[in-house]
């Protein structure tokens, strides 16, 4: 597992290979793939029947209740709640209906799912259903062949700047007026997250009412270094990041469903009567808006952002403003991952130094980055302080 972590040592080539292996060929640098991975199909779903108390519409959950249902698999490692905690989380294996549902939703903290892989041998399971996030799955991807098992499927989530428990509440603390009861947050493509309670109400806050400076220690260091937002060695990935916000809830909003292969699609069949399915949307150019996110995040990690985050009534007309003439849709999508990826080219320079970042951040992150220019005029003209050497 040490040699397998998607932090540690020549990642990038490790990542290619895990690829071909899984997926049966490398993503193409070209085009979409550069950016979603592997993709056979991308589509928007919604459950017609969301599964209560879900994420969004439960799609991960379905799928993990009928690929047990149908004997397909026998084990589910998934993420429920800790016993004193429901807010953390805690990785079981699953092995009936029951216990599979009790792990809906998300519990927004870093989630050690690997460590249940010795109760899977334990248990003598053979098929096994994993769902995890990119970091988890990849660490997963290298201990395959070690495992033993007859057959394995794997359900990722998409997943950016994830943290410690302690990360949760500070970032709620922050953001909500009942910090204590939100459940869940997602960061939505209106510009505010949309905070869900436990009673079912939801509360909107723009973005630029977070308040930035503070906020910088909830993100753990592994998400500033990772650049697998899309969860690519996964077969079958659900998340949102693509999908232009609809005026509807989370639980009853579409999401974005990405299929990477044969395993996947066996996956989305076996929910397919119960899905509605639209297809995905993009407009507007995303290309405007990255580097000046990138430069307004990276004031606030060097303490220069504002001193106070803007009232609600700005922040609320920003977020109008930017609604309809920012990207939507896939650009959205774009947007926010190159945005991540520029983000953690910079501090993986910075705090590893070239030779190891060079190693670490794979080509088509490289090729994100060169787009923009990253490390040359940009920056030398936005005072982005790259180590010399990572030109
Ligand atoms: P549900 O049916 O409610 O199922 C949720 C599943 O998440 C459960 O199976 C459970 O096992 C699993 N889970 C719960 N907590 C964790 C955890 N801490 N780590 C790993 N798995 C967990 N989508 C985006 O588009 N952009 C993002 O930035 C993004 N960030 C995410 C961060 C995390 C930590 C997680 C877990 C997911 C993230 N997602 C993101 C995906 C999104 O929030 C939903 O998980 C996904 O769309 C599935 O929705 P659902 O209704 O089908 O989930």
């Amino acid at each position: 597992m040490k040699d397998a972590c998607a932090f540690l040592g020549e990642s990038s080539a490790r990542f290619t290979a895990s690829e071909i292996t899984t997926h049966g060929r490398a993503r193409a640098l070209d085009g979409d793939e550069a950016r979603l991975g592997v993709v056979d199909d991308v589509f928007y779903a919604t459950m017609n029947a969301p599964v209560p108390g879900a994420q969004w519409t439960g799609i991960v959950t379905s799928v993990a209740r009928e690929m047990l249902r149908s004997g397909k698999v026998d084990g589910v490692i998934c993420v429920g709640s800790a016993a004193d905690d429901s807010r953390a989380p805690e990785p079981v294996l699953a092995t009936t209906d029951e216990e599979i549902l009790a792990t809906r939703g998300v519990k927004p903290s870093l989630s050690p799912n690997l460590k249940v892989l010795a109760e899977v041998e334990a248990r003598g399971i053979k098929k096994l259903l994993f769902i995890g996030v990119g970091c988890s799955v990849s660490a997963l991807r290298a201990v395959e062949p070690y495992l033993g098992l007859e057959k394995l499927y794997v359900v990722g989530t998409n997943c950016t700047d994830n943290g410690p428990r302690e990360g949760f509440n500070k970032f709620v603390n922050a953001a909500s007026e009942d910090p204590d009861t939100v459940m869940h947050y997602e960061f939505m493509q209106d510009y505010q997250v949309h905070l869900k309670h436990t009673d079912g109400s939801y509360e909107k806050v723009p973005y630029f009412c977070l308040p930035a400076n503070d906020l910088v220690d909830v993100i753990a260091p592994s998400c500033y270094s990772c650049f697998d937002y899309v969860n690519g060695l996964a077969d079958l990935v659900v998340g949102y990041m693509g999908v232009p916000y609809m005026d509807k809830p989370m639980d009853k909003h579409p999401q974005y469903v990405t299929v990477r292969n044969a395993r996947g699609q066996e996956m989305v069949d076996m929910i397919s009567d119960k899905l509605t399915r639209t297809p995905s949307t993009s407009t507007g150019d995303h290309r405007q808006f990255v580097m000046q996110t990138v430069i307004a995040d990276d004031e606030a990690k060097l303490g220069r952002g504002p001193e106070k985050p803007a009232p609600r009534f700005v922040g609320k007309t920003i977020a109008w403003i930017l609604t309809k003439i920012g990207p939507k849709g896939k650009s959205f999508g774009f947007y926010s991952l190159d945005y991540h990826v520029i983000r953690n080219y910079i501090y993986v320079n910075r705090v590893w130094g070239s030779k190891r970042a060079s190693e670490h951040v794979p080509e088509y992150a490289k090729q994100i980055v060169k787009e923009y220019d990253v490390d040359g005029a940009v920056s030398a003209r936005l005072k982005l302080r790259l180590p010399s050497k990572s030109r």
